[in-house]
């Protein structure tokens, strides 16, 4: 059992998490830098410590500091969200070694699926459908280099084995680019990751992102809960996301979270996980494994009635999955869009004072948020202020619904990107919900 954990993040998934620790009656300590002290999950928690300044480096990411506070306030776990803490193996670790419950999977899965090779040759021999690459790392023998990429045949991509955010990846259409495009990413990789292993991979021109979530016990029980398509992205960043994805057929559906369930049940996977996958011309590549609770996690909530961060505590504690794959169900359809404080036109973020707020409610419609009236949207992290999320009977219907809850959505003070979901929500490419990765950038970032 669990009595009391630390919640080591911030804003609204700090909120989240705090919400399902109220279901299980399990107190809550909130870590905070100076900037959130008058945040809402920080006054509603039942306990709060300050571990640092502003700057993430100094408080969400100061790992003594976070293990400290667990000590100081006799906490039994820790939750870390995502972002921040929430992938970092020696986190884990430590976590573990000083007593507490780390609510995720072990370390060595979040270190096995932090290499990006390891994770795609593990997914490999479990049998999963992989983007064809070099399987391996690139070595610095040019020669070489060239014939793996003419084997793939161009464009290729080249990415970081410790990459992650979107960062440290090229894309290389010819031959005479491949040498100059590798030591690049290769500096960049060293330079944000301090690991400069990098890989080649074939670059799709058009794919959908869609990705499967998993949740499992510590008794080797594994269960998918179906699709999320998450093709609506800015700079490799989600924009909108929905469930279950547009046109994927049940057969489909089945097919590859089976696949998925079969490889967890290998690696010995615990906790919730999302399999990333681009999805092609009918055929699915496996991209990579999230080790952690999602940021758009409530559109599967919605669709199969499942508390993922509640099952995430409950696994956590010893619990047993209350559920088989059988047991799981989709009904209907849920829309997620991310509001964030930024310029809708420019992208540029936009902190500051909220002077109103409203948030849109009627059937079908959930709002994740921190935010409030006067809330002072701090500059020194993620734009994310709002997920406003609708389910609907079918697709047609979360859009409705998505588009009246848009308008009725008030946050005044500071800019945000409301307009460019309302921009989306209307579009016809959107409605027809077959878009690839680049479809955003394309039509609406000139
Ligand atoms: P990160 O860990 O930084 O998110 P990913 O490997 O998940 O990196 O890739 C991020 C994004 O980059 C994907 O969502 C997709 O848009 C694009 N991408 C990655 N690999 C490929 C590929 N082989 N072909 C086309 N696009 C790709």
């Amino acid at each position: 059992m669990i009595d009391k954990l630390v919640i080591a993040n911030r804003g609204e998934i700090a909120l989240r998490i705090q919400r399902a620790c109220r279901d299980l009656g399990i107190r809550t300590v909130a870590v905070h830098s100076e900037a959130d002290r008058e945040a809402k999950y920080v006054r509603l928690a039942d306990e709060s410590v300050c571990i640092g300044p502003p700057a993430a480096a100094g408080s969400y990411l100061n790992v003594p500091a976070v293990i400290a506070a667990a000590e100081v306030t006799d906490a039994g776990a820790i939750h870390p969200g995502y972002g921040f803490l929430a992938e970092n193996a020696d986190f884990a670790e430590r976590v573990e070694q000083s007593g507490f419950i780390f609510v995720g999977p072990r370390a060595e899965t979040i270190r096995l699926m932090g290499d990006k090779i390891a994770a795609i040759r593990t997914m490999k021999e479990a049998g999963m459908p992989c983007v064809p690459g070099s399987e391996g790392p690139l070595g610095d023998d040019d020669r070489e280099n060239l014939r793996i990429a003419n084997d793939i045949g161009y464009p290729v991509i080249i990415k970081a084995a410790g990459g992650g955010g979107g960062k440290g990846m090229r894309v290389v259409h010819t031959e005479a680019a491949l040498r100059n495009a590798i030591s690049l990413t290769r500096a960049e990789a060293e330079a944000a990751f301090n690991n400069d292993i990098v890989y080649m991979e074939k670059y799709l021109d058009r794919p959908r992102h869609i990705e499967f979530q998993v949740i499992a016990d510590q008794y080797g029980n594994v269960v998918h809960l179906g699709d999320r398509d998450c093709s609506m992205q800015r700079r490799h960043q989600k924009v909108v996301e929905e469930a279950p994805a547009p046109g994927i057929t049940a057969e489909q559906r089945d097919n590859i979270g089976n696949r998925c369930v079969q490889a967890c049940e290998q690696f010995q996977y615990l906790s919730a996980g999302t399999l990333e996958f681009l999805f092609q011309d009918g055929e699915f590549y496996f991209m990579e494994m999230n080790t952690r609770i999602q940021v758009e996690h409530p559109v599967t909530e919605m669709i199969t009635g499942i508390d993922l961060v509640k099952q995430q505590l409950k696994v956590a504690m010893g619990n047993r999955l209350p559920f088989q794959q059988e047991q799981i169900t989709f009904r209907g359809h849920a829309i997620e869009c991310r509001i964030n404080a930024e310029d809708p036109d420019k992208f540029l973020p936009s902190p500051g004072r909220i002077v109103q707020y409203h948030q849109p409610g009627g059937p079908g419609i959930r709002v994740d948020s921190h935010v409030y009236n006067n809330y002072v949207v701090p500059p020194y992290y993620d734009s994310l202020i709002a997920k406003l999320l609708a389910h609907g009977a079918d697709r047609a219907e979360a859009i409705a619904r998505m588009r009246s809850a848009l308008f009725e959505m008030v946050v005044d003070g500071i800019k945000t990107n409301i307009p460019l979901h309302q921009r989306i929500l209307r579009d016809a490419g959107f409605q027809r919900g077959d878009v690839n990765i680049h479809y955003l950038e394309q039509r609406f970032t000139q």
